[in-house]
C-alpha cells in the first residue's frame, strides 16, 4: 500500500500502483445483507478477499462471488494487508476488533469499519488501533442494498488524512461518493446527522399527505407543488410515502424494504445518544425516535421506513 502516486504518476507507475492494489489481501468480516455485496465487488475488484462470518450461509453465498473462506475472524485478519469490518452494532465492532483484529493484524494494516454504530465505540476502537500502531478510519454508508451491490454507496469517513488517502482506494471499489467528514468518529457523525434529518423529514412529509388527504387535497397535486416549491426533499422527491407521484418508492410496494424501519429507529436512537453525550438539544430527532419506536414496536420493523405513514393515518 505504501508508496502509492497520488498526483501525477507516469502510467507504468500506474499500472504498477493498480497491481499492487489488485494484489491486495483484504480481510471482510460481516458478510450481510451489505457486506456480502460489498465483499462481491472487492472480489469483482480483482482483490484476494478472505471473508468470514458467523452466518456459514453468509460465508458460502461470499466464496460464491469470489471470495476465500476463512473459518474465524482471527484466521481471516492474519496477513492481510486491510481488514474491512461490516457488522451490526458498536458492542460487535468493539468486540471483533478487541479480541480478534487487533491482536492478530501485522504492523502497517489499514482497518477500515463500515459500519454504522454509536460515535463513543467509533472512537475508542480508533484509539486501539493508533496505539497499536495502525492506520483506522470508520467509513459508515449510505445507499442501502442497492448501491452496495451496484457499487455507489456514499462513504463518510472519520479518520487522518493519511488514513483516508489509504482507504479510498479501497472505497472506490465499493462506492461513488468517499468523503472525509472529519477526525475519528466524524463518519458516524455525519450519518446519524443525516439519518436525523431524513426519519424527521419522513414524518413532517407522511404528516403532510395525511392533511392533505383530510382536506380534500390530492396527492398528486400536492407532489406537483411541494417538489417544486419550499416544502422539497428527498424524503418528498425519491422516496415519496403515498403511491403514486414516485413510481420506484416503497409505498408503490406495500412498504416492502428499502431501508427498513427497524434500521432507521437504530439511527436515531445512535443521534439521541449522541446528542445526550455532547448536550445537543434535538426536540425532533428525540420526537422521530419516539414515533418510530411506537411503529417498529407495533410489528413493522421489517416494512419500510416510509411505511410510518400507516401509523400516523391511523392504520
Ligand atoms: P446484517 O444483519 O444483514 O449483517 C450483519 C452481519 O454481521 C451478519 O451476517 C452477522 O452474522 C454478522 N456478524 C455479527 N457479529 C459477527 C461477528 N462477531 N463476527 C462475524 N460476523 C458477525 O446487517 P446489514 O444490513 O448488512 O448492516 C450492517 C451495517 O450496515 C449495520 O451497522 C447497519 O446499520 C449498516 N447499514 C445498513 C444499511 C441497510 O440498508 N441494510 C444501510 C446503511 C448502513
Amino acid at each position: 500500500m505504501s508508496g502509492r502516486c497520488r498526483t501525477t504518476c507516469s502510467s507504468t507507475e500506474a499500472a504498477a500502483n493498480q497491481t499492487e492494489e489488485a494484489m491486495a489481501k483484504i480481510a471482510f468480516i460481516g458478510l450481510g445483507n451489505m457486506g456480502g455485496p460489498m465483499a462481491a465487488n472487492l472480489a469483482k475488484a480483482q482483490h484476494h478477499v478472505v471473508a468470514f462470518d458467523l452466518s456459514d450461509a453468509a460465508v458460502k453465498t461470499a466464496v460464491e462471488k469470489g471470495a476465500h473462506k476463512a473459518s474465524s475472524a482471527a484466521e481471516a485478519v492474519k496477513g492481510a494487508e486491510i481488514v474491512v469490518t461490516m457488522l451490526p452494532a458498536g458492542k460487535h465492532v468493539r468486540e471483533v476488533y478487541e479480541k480478534d483484529v487487533l491482536p492478530n493484524v501485522a504492523k502497517g494494516t489499514l482497518l477500515i469499519d463500515c459500519s454504522t454504530i454509536d460515535v463513543e465505540s467509533a472512537r475508542h476502537v480508533a484509539v486501539l488501533a493508533e496505539k497499536a500502531g495502525l492506520d483506522m478510519v470508520d467509513a459508515p454508508v449510505s445507499g442501502g442494498v442497492g448501491g452496495a451491490t451496484a457499487g455507489t454507496l456514499t462513504f463518510m469517513v472519520g479518520g487522518s488524512e493519511a488514513s483516508f488517502a489509504k482507504a479510498r482506494p479501497i472505497l472506490e471499489k465499493m462506492g461513488k461518493n468517499i468523503v472525509l467528514a472529519g477526525a475519528s468518529g466524524g463518519g458516524q457523525a455525519a450519518k446519524i446527522c443525516n439519518n436525523m434529518i431524513l426519519g424527521i423529514s419522513m414524518i413532517a412529509v407522511s404528516e403532510a399527505f395525511m392533511l392533505a388527504k383530510r382536506l380534500g387535497l390530492d396527492a398528486q397535486k400536492l407532489f406537483d407543488v411541494a417538489s417544486t416549491a419550499s416544502g422539497q426533499c428527498w424524503s418528498l422527491t425519491n422516496y415519496c410515502p403515498v403511491p403514486g407521484p414516485v413510481p420506484a418508492s416503497p409505498a408503490n410496494r406495500d412498504y416492502q424494504p428499502g431501508f427498513t424501519a427497524a434500521m432507521m429507529l437504530k439511527d436515531l436512537m445512535l443521534a439521541q445518544q449522541a446528542a445526550s453525550a455532547a448536550g445537543a438539544s434535538t426536540p425532533l430527532g428525540a420526537e422521530a425516535a419516539q414515533l418510530f419506536s411506537l411503529f417498529v414496536n407495533s410489528g413493522n420493523g421489517a416494512k419500510d421506513f416510509s411505511g410510518i405513514i400507516k401509523m400516523l393515518d391511523g392504520k
